[in-house]
């Protein structure tokens, strides 16, 4: 309602009051008062203001009008109105709909309420009307100028009145009711109003005056330094949001792809973050002004992405946090493998060095064993105990150095060597890195894989490594690598060189058992989320599967096997099936098929020509049956099987010690003449490489030619020479585990492995009784089943 009340001036202040009067309709206000001299529009809406209002109207239009101390109350008493109010003329009177009235006012007088007559149906009141003595000294006239220029620094700070109202107050020369026009607009409390229209003195009016407007005006300075402040803080956002909104609609003139300018931004941040050295940083960035030079979806630009993608993806500072904790270590190794007590003791070893020496430069952990005894676990191990991540590649059949060092990026689709693809997998600088099968590796025309892998393993040179794609150097010098291998031999020398080998050799039934029970056997109920108590498969079942199922130097079959037993199981639970579902040797074949693999040895009787061989295989020793055959013919020497070069060159050499030794073995020394010889290797799938066959080929031979039999229950490995001498061998625990599996009884083995025997545990020598021999003539005594000795001279 204040914002049209631009109460005129009125000349005539002062005009005599027409209608004197005991009682005068009282209409009580609310948040607002009217000074003499005003003329101001108000709005009447409670009933008692509208029959007051009306009465008025019959008489002489005039009637009082009083601040309310409460503008909350809906019925005042006299306690409730202030004792001082207006005499007013009303001027225009407008009937609005909903019963309200709208009135327009003039201020004659200031009153003072003496007492309240009736309040029904409207107030009426006793008043006492006061005259004001308007003095103008120069005092006074100081204290006009003042609230004038207070006024209209008010009037332009507050921009809520129109600053013709200044202009207006030039036609007043009377203080009192400069003072009450001045505070008829100011936006003030009705206290401080009604203070003003309380004051009588003129002088002190306009002081009070002055007071009430210096106080605004601080106020409004304050709110307008918040203001300013606030929105300098805005100008800055705004002008950013307002410079790209232009740039942006400057490269849509150009017809450019805003988008594209997006992400190159991001690019831009992503980089700066990423903690690169400044050759790096400055190469990576070029490439980001390369990209933004480029037309977007050109084979070239998504060239450029996918190298900026892989700069921002490796972990270039990240790095968990080491804890060698051997302690803790040891408890996590023993926790998660059975046995392999030799093993784990060297790793700890090899950990504690590292925490004394405070760098992983030093030798690369290289753990040599058949598949499935448990190498790719036993590094998880390592990892979790140094709290570091882990990562695995397989260099089995890598042949191209690219593979490891990565493509340059001339070609499409090129990529990161897998080092670095793992260290993005890691997303750690100091993850430790398992690359199996080191000794699978190939060279040919392609480059060298081992060379390269060299590089990565050296610790001089690995904090700066190199990878085609990416093109700046990456530290590699904080990675843990551990690599693994089926053979020791076929790693290439240099990187073997470099690398502490730990032997992890196969199990025995024993061992395996024990494995499956602590450690497979209740991981695979977890896996098929099973509870203990659903399945039950004894020790027996356990050991049938280990013998007849599985044939293998680790037990990564036997878990395989266990697993689908599991699952067999998990399916005739949820198909309703009694719990437990038992597992028994008897109906084992039930859940798996028939046996794979018959226990115990191929042949079980003697026989001529037949010798038993031991060889090394990548699951794990076994044994093999060489066969002889002597037929008539011209000396012809034939030999089948799936031989290599080496084996070729035994089979050789123990005919040329047959022929040496003929006569004193009973046989026609001419037989070279007239006979064909044929030797066979059988169970080709399994390759059997290596000399050491060469010994039981020529036992065979001896028997084939002398017609003695060989005894079944001896197996032998050993080479040979021309002269019949036994040379030493390897893999010599695998090969008496395939033997004790096999159920031979007797083992011949070459004389120099004699001290081998002390690395070999009690369990596998159990029931085997193993001789010693360094010549040909001691294996033929010992396999040969003669009625009399046969007698050597040499
Ligand atoms: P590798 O890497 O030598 O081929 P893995 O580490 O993959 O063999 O082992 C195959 C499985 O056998 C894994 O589930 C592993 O946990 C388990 N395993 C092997 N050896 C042991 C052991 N000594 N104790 C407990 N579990 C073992």
């Amino acid at each position: 309602m204040e914002k049209d009340m631009h109460s005129r001036n009125l000349e005539d202040s002062q005009k005599p009051i027409t209608s004197l009067r005991e009682e005068w309709p009282l209409m009580p206000l609310r948040g607002m008062l009217v000074y003499p001299g005003m003329v101001t529009p108000l709005e009447v809406g409670r009933e008692r203001s509208i029959n007051a209002l009306e009465q008025a109207m019959v008489s002489d239009r005039m009637m009082i009008l009083a601040a309310q101390k409460e503008a909350r109350v809906k019925e005042p008493e006299i306690d409730d109105i202030y004792e001082i109010g207006t005499l007013v003329e009303i001027k225009q009177l407008l009937k609005l709909p909903e019963g309200h009235i709208r009135i327009l006012v003039e201020g004659i007088s200031r009153v003072r309420i003496l007492s309240l007559v009736q309040s029904d149906p409207y107030y009426t009141a006793n008043i006492e009307i006061l005259t004001v003595d308007e003095k103008l000294d120069r005092e006074t006239e100081a204290l006009m100028r003042s609230a004038s220029s207070l006024f209209e620094k008010y009037v332009k700070l507050s921009k809520k009145l129109p600053l013709e109202v200044v202009a207006s107050l030039d036609e007043i020369s009377e203080p009192g009711k400069l003072a009450d026009n001045i505070a008829s607009q100011l936006l003030i409390r009705v206290e401080d109003k009604q203070q003003i229209l309380e004051t009588f003195d003129v002088k002190e009016r306009l002081e009070l005056l002055n007071v009430l407007l210096s106080k605004e005006l601080e106020i409004l300075e304050l709110e307008k330094n918040i203001s300013t402040r606030v929105r300098r803080q805005m100008d800055k956002s705004q002008r950013d949001y307002y410079l790209r909104e232009q740039l942006k609609a400057i490269r849509q003139e150009l017809g450019e792809d805003e988008d594209k300018y997006e992400e190159l931004e991001e690019y831009r941040q992503k980089i700066e973050k990423l903690g690169l050295s400044p050759d790096t940083k400055e190469k990576a960035l070029k490439e980001v002004s390369r990209l933004e030079k480029m037309p977007p979806g050109t084979a070239e630009a998504v060239v450029v992405r996918n190298y900026l993608d892989w700069i921002i993806a490796l972990p270039w500072k990240t790095e968990t946090k080491d804890n060698i904790d051997i302690i803790k270590a040891e408890s996590i190794l023993d926790a998660d493998h059975y046995g392999l007590e030799k093993v784990k003791e060297r790793i700890l070893e090899f950990l504690a060095v590292k925490k004394l020496t405070k760098s992983m430069k030093g030798p690369i952990l290289c753990l040599v064993g058949p598949p499935g005894v448990g190498k790719t676990s036993l590094a998880k191990s390592v990892a979790r105990a140094l709290n570091r991540k882990f990562v695995r590649f397989s260099l089995g059949g890598v042949r191209d150095e690219a593979e490891i060092r990565g493509h340059r990026r001339t070609y499409v689709g090129a990529l990161p060597g897998k080092i670095i693809q793992s260290m993005r997998d890691a997303k750690s600088k100091n993850p430790v890195i398992l690359l199996d099968e080191v000794d699978k590796m190939s060279s040919d025309f392609r480059g060298d894989p081992a060379s390269a892998l060299l590089e990565v393993l050296d610790p001089e040179q690995n904090n700066a490594f190199q990878d085609h794609f990416l093109e700046v150097p990456f530290d590699l010098s904080r990675v843990m690598f551990i690599t693994t291998a089926n053979n020791a031999m076929d790693i290439p020398q240099p990187l073997l060189d470099r690398m502490e080998v730990i032997e992890v050799p196969g199990y025995t039934e024993v061992e395996k058992m024990q494995i499956a029970l602590r450690h497979l056997m209740p991981k695979q109920l977890e896996a098929h989320g099973l509870k203990e108590g659903d399945v039950e498969i004894s020790q027996t079942t356990v050991l049938a599967i280990i013998r007849e199922y599985t044939k293998e130097a680790g037990v990564r079959n036997l878990e395989r096997t266990l697993a689908s037993l599991y699952r067999k199981a998990a399916k005739e639970i949820v198909a309703g099936r009694e719990k437990p579902i038992r597992i028994t040797k008897n109906n084992l074949e039930k859940y798996l098929g028939v046996p794979s693999y018959t226990f115990g040895i191929a042949e079980t009787e003697d026989k001529v020509g037949v010798a038993t061989g031991l060889v090394w295989t990548p699951v794990g020793g076994d044994i093999v049956s060489i066969e002889v055959s002597v037929v008539p013919g011209k000396g012809g020497l034939t030999l089948t099987g799936k031989l290599g070069d080496v084996m070729k060159e035994s089979a050789q050499a123990a005919l040329s010690y047959t022929r040496y030794r003929a006569e004193d073995l009973g046989i026609d020394p001419d037989f070279h003449d007239h006979k064909d010889i044929h030797i066979h290797v059988p169970e080709g799938a399994v390759p059997k490489e290596g000399p050491s066959a060469g010994i039981t080929m020529a036992t065979a031979l001896v028997s084939a030619l002398s017609c003695k039999p060989v005894r079944w229950d001896v197996a032998m490995t050993g080479e040979i020479t021309l002269r019949g001498r036994v040379l030493p061998i390897g893999g010599l625990k695998e090969k008496l585990l395939g033997a004790q599996r096999a159920g031979i009884k007797t083992v011949l083995i070459p004389k120099a492995n004699e001290r081998d025997l002390k690395e070999v545990p009690k369990e596998i020598l159990k029931g085997l009784t193993v001789i010693p021999v360094g010549h040909m003539d001691e294996v033929l005594k010992h396999a040969l089943r003669v009625k009399e000795e046969i007698t050597f001279n040499d």
